[in-house]
Formats: structure tokens, sequence, C-alpha cells
């Protein structure tokens, strides 16, 4: 006969239990990266949108299967599913189904597809719904999606370009080959997935798709920049301002590296000039982060490129001066670049920027490459114009890139 346990013990063991449970749930690391194929590897891409939600609606079209995480198990298999998946204490589910795992993927086959709310995507759905964020147990979902390099590169264009302008196709190609190339200059060093926004690369849904944008992707599949033996990690920005900027400079890479060295761009000197005012109370937080005093004084550009760019900016505030990288101001007081034609102090004690370009300026300039694709030239010409001395080569031929 079972020796009996006294009720305190098992009260005592299932509070241990479920302590231990709580423990390990916070700290159990994010899905596993998908192994990267040397030659036809997978990204994954963390739905930003749709993660940190407690219900996202979804409609699978076409048949199904889930899976184990690892696509180990087949969970449930199925047919066109509405419905909608739910965080949960005990892990997500799907309406209308037992609940499967506290992690687990949904793999269209064949043409099925399947919609989050209004968006239609390509690939798998990667749902982990253990809710460790913030180190709660909160029912919160992050989804991610794991696709093959080529349908990522395809939203990416899609994301990042006017993918349906006029005359726009070697730009778009262009653009495939640098998206191509970041994105696996980022997966090699080990990131398990890459955000579909800004942070990374904007990526978009099948919606956004146009025949231009999957013209460029057929064109350019599998090419990627390779400098020096490498693969290179290929920055592109919205507008230069007129000539692009060194990576080593901005701390955008540990090298000086020639392909991202910064080259004149003398089309996109003559776009429209921004302007942003600063309030004065933005600039005496400014001064309380930095433990200059209670406000600042003065904002003066220390140190600037060929081009203009301010790469220092010197705080003088209250009792103190600082100096600071001119990207990390632009990103502190979101401005649209560090291409700073002037800074005017206003009488409340705001200040007034006035500039040119848009975004970090290093690598390729999309508004430069549209120019310059509408003016006939090619996707080689473009990437040579803006990555200088790198190299367009086959990943299928250097299968030893993706190596880390
Ligand atoms: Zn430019």
């Amino acid at each position: 006969m079972p020796r009996r346990i006294p009720l305190r013990s098992r009260v005592l063991a299932t509070a241990l239990g479920i302590g231990l449970l709580f423990l390990v749930l916070r700290f159990l690391p994010g899905p596993p990266p998908p192994a990267v194929d040397p030659v036809h590897p997978t990204v994954r891409v963390r739905l930003a949108g749709w993660s940190g939600r407690e219900r996202v609606p979804l409609r699978i079209r076409g048949r199904y299967r889930i899976l184990g995480l690892e696509g180990e198990e087949v969970l449930w298999e199925g047919a066109e599913y509405r419905g909608a998946i739910r965080g949960g204490a005990a892990g997500p589910r799907l309406t209308g189904l037992d609940p499967l795992r506290p992690a687990f993927r949904i793999a269209p086959e064949g043409d099925a597809a399947l919609r989050l709310d209004a968006d239609w995507y390509r690939g798998e759905l990667v749902v982990d719904g253990r809710g460790r964020r913030g180190g709660e147990l909160a029912p919160r979902l992050e989804l991610y999606l794991d696709l093959p390099l080529e349908d990522y590169v395809l939203g990416v264009v899609c994301g990042e370009m006017a993918a349906g302008a006029a005359g726009a196709a070697a730009a778009l190609r262009a653009q495939a080959i640098a998206a191509r190339s970041w994105a696996l200059w980022e997966l090699r060093r080990g990131r398990p997935f890459l955000n579909d926004d800004a942070r990374d690369q904007r990526f978009l849904g099948v919606d956004f798709e146009t025949l231009q944008a999957r013209e460029a992707v057929a064109a350019t599949e599998g090419r990627v920049l390779v400098w020096d033996g490498e693969l290179l990690h290929a920055y592109f920005h919205a507008d230069c301002g007129g000539g692009t900027a060194d990576a080593w400079s901005l701390e955008f890479s540990r090298e000086e590296l020639p392909p991202l060295a910064g080259v004149s761009d003398p089309g996109c000197a003559e776009d429209w000039p921004w302007e942003k005012e600063i309030p004065a109370a933005e600039l005496d937080r400014l001064a309380r982060d930095f433990e200059l005093g209670a406000w600042l004084r003065r904002v003066r550009a220390s140190q600037r490129d060929r081009f203009g760019r301010v790469l220092r900016v010197l705080l003088a505030g209250e009792f103190a001066t600082r100096s600071l990288g001119g990207e990390a101001l632009r990103r502190i007081l979101d401005l649209p670049s560090t291409l700073w034609l002037d800074l005017e102090a206003l009488a409340d004690g705001g200040l007034r920027v006035t500039g040119r370009g848009r975004g970090h300026g290093v690598g390729l300039c999309q508004e430069g490459a549209l120019r310059r694709s509408r003016a006939g030239a090619s996707a080689g010409e473009i990437l040579a114009h803006y990555y200088p001395g790198a190299e367009i080569v086959l990943l299928g031929e250097h299968p030893g890139l993706l190596r880390p």
C-alpha cells in the first residue's frame, strides 16, 4: 500500500511546483531560431504589430497543419480555419481547438495562406504564448513568420520602397540585393529573428506585393553583396541629402570598410530641406538626462563629414558640457537626418533645426537609387555607386558566407 503523503506536504509540494514552473516560464528563452541553411536560408520575422496582444484574429485558406515548434509533431490537421489566436496562462490556443503547446507553428500546405486580421502572409506562423515578457506570466502572444529567404526579401522590398513606382525596376533590384545581404549578415551573427519594422527592415505581407517587386526579387534570386570574402552589412536609408555617411565614423561598423565609407550623391542635395522645432522642455530634459544641469545653453555641431553631416555635437548645459554623436542625438530628438544645415536658438528657449536628407545616411540611398534607375542605370551600376568595391555573388556558389 502506498504511503499517504500528509496534506501539508502535498500543498507545499504543489506550491513549490507552481513556483518552479513560474521560474522556468519566466526565464525560458524565446523559440530557438531556425537553423541557417547555407543555400536556402529561412528567415524568422517577428510581427511586431501583432505581438504583445492577447487576441489576434486568424483565418487560414486551404489545408494546414499545426506542428510542434520544431515541426517534430503534428498536433492538428484541418482546412479553412476562421477564429482567433488567444494568449492564456496555460499557453496560447486557437478558438475551437484544444490547448496545444506553449509554443507551436501553423503550416499552411501548398497554396494555402494565412491571414492575421486583414493582412495575408506567406510562410509558417510561429505562435509563442509563454508570456514571459516583462517578467510576468501575462497572456501575451509573440507572433513570428518563418519564411524562405526570397519571400522575406519580397516583403522587405515592398515595405522599404515605393514598389510600384514608374522606372523603379533597377532600384528595386538593387534594394533586393541590399536587403538580402543585410538580413543574412544579421542572421549569421546569431540573431534569432528580425523585426518587421524600422528596427530592422520594414516587411509587408502579400497584399502589398507588386509585380515589379516580384520581378526584382526573382531577377536577383540568391544574389548578395560581398566585400573581402565576407557578406557586406549592406545598410540603406531613405535619402542621403547629397552624400552618404561613413559607417565607421557613425560606429555602424567596427572597422573602416571601403564599400561603406560614403560617396557623393549630388542629385539628393537638391531635395527639399526639412525643418523641425524642438521645444525648450525637451532640451531641458536632455540637459537633465545627461546631468548637465536644468537647461541647455547651447547645441553646437562640433564635427562634420565632407558632406556636412554632423558627426559630433557639443551640448553645453547649465553646469557642464558634453560631446555626443550626431546620430545618437538624431535618435533622441527624432530628427529626420544628421545633415543639419542650421541650428537656430529660438526666443522661447527652443531650437529650430533645418536639414536635408532622411535616415542614417549609410549605404544605399533609396532616393538616389530611384533617380539613377529612372536615368537608365542598372542594378549593378547602382550598387557599385553606393557600395564601391563590393562584389555581387550567388549565395549558392559561396555557401561558406553564412558560416558564423
Ligand atoms: Zn542620395
